[in-house]
């Protein structure tokens, strides 16, 4: 061949590095285009097969790596990933339901989750109803013949009670139909979900398994290979891939997962019972105290617990009250998320929010973060005398 002209030179250049590096990071691969070796192999390719690649939205060697590692912490088999925890949930539904189907929603689910399935109401012919999150096996009266799929969130990430998830599962499965569970606060370590009858969980990633709070991204995870196949249809159709760099995050996250989550779980525990002492706080609603709806379910089932829980306050103070104090905090940040080193604080209307809620105390939202609990505890206390001025 001629020699190539300068401009051909900047597209292609002879230089390979040589093969063999090993390093522990998993390698960053950036790619739409996929090369095939030969017109035969690229006929041949199928984009669902994962033991070779055909395009950068089905897969690369840093997203099959991630799925793996993700689908082996809840002992799952199969794994896709969404540019966010939302993104996951709006990936399950629009996969499992169409026009006419029933979908059943527990009143203590993650708010935008409501908000899709109302969409999915009113715009798309899907029936909702919202189930009591306690309901257990009192769940089997409210299947229907059109019924398609169970969503459930234990524990639910505001009014934090705890479903019988095995009671719930044992009632779907004897109609065929399947459970979807948002597993993240217990970021797929503290509840073994597929052990308890689980069909199709969801995690956001954007939790602890990043902790950096600095990336979005979901997760569906399954065993069932059928299911995994309809989920894979719509993450397909969808066109949901998932940045190298984002992936990149989330994986470098990944070894220091249950360490972190551990130091969340001790931390928010001392927390916890700290505010449960206070005269100014009437209920504090974390799994592993009885205040919680749902506490004797978590202690059967569950093997720790995450750094989020909310507490009630007594109702003689008013919203006005609880926002002077949270204003007052120095280190809880304001913000939705969690799962990442900074403690936060959020106020939830949540009589507005769902239906079902008795009490009128104000409820507020903490997410305990890496700090010393001893640090976060005198916070609160000097936070807490703003309550009175
Ligand atoms: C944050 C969160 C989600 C959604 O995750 P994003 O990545 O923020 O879209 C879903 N469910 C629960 C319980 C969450 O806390």
């Amino acid at each position: 061949m001629a020699k190539k002209s300068v401009q051909t030179g900047l597209v292609h250049n002879d230089y390979l590095a040589p093969a063999g590096f090993g390093a522990f990071p998993v390698p960053i691969h950036h790619a739409s285009t996929v090369l095939f070796s030969s017109v035969a192999a690229m006929r041949s390719r199928n984009w669902q097969d994962k033991s070779a690649y055909t395009y950068g939205l089905h897969g690369t060697p840093t997203t099959f790596t991630l799925e793996a590692r993700l689908a082996a912490i809840e002992s799952g088999k199969h794994c896709l990933l969404a540019p966010s925890g939302l993104a996951a949930i709006a990936m399950v539904h629009m996969a499992l339901l169409r026009s006419g189907d029933d979908v059943l929603i527990p009143e203590n689910v993650y708010n935008p989750n409501r908000d899709f399935a109302n969409w999915m109401a009113r715009d798309f012919g899907v029936q909702v109803r919202y189930y009591d999150p306690l309901v257990g096996a009192g769940i089997a009266a409210l299947l229907l013949d059109n019924t398609r799929l169970v969503w459930a969130e234990a524990p639910g990430s505001v009014s934090m009670e705890v479903p019988d998830i095995p009671a719930i599962c044992q009632a779907a499965r004897a109609r065929g139909i399947p459970v979807a569970l948002d597993n993240t606060w217990s970021a797929g370590l503290a509840f073994a979900a597929f052990d308890h009858g689980v069909d199709i969980v969801m995690q956001a990633l954007t939790k602890y398994q990043s902790g950096g709070s600095d990336v979005l991204m979901g997760a569906v995870i399954t065993r069932d290979e059928e299911l995994h196949r309809r989920i894979e249809m719509a993450h397909m159709r969808l066109g949901l891939g998932v940045s190298a760099d984002d992936t990149f995050l989330v994986l470098r996250g990944l070894p220091t997962l249950k360490l972190r989550f551990d130091a969340h779980d001790a931390g928010g525990r001392a927390v916890a019972a700290w505010l449960k002492s206070r005269p100014e706080i009437a209920r504090v609603l974390h799994p592993a105290l009885p205040d919680c709806p749902g506490h004797e379910t978590w202690k059967r089932d569950f093997t720790g617990a995450g750094g989020l829980f909310s507490v009630v306050f007594d109702e003689r103070y008013s919203e006005e009250q609880t926002d002077r104090f949270i204003d007052s905090l120095r280190l809880f940040g304001i913000g939705f998320s969690w799962g990442g080193a900074n403690s936060l604080c959020v106020p939830y209307r949540i009589g507005q929010m769902r239906s079902g809620w008795a009490g009128s105390g104000q409820l507020v939202r903490f997410n305990v973060g890496l700090e010393d609990p001893q640090d976060l505890i005198a916070d609160i206390e000097q936070a807490l005398r703003s309550l009175e001025g």
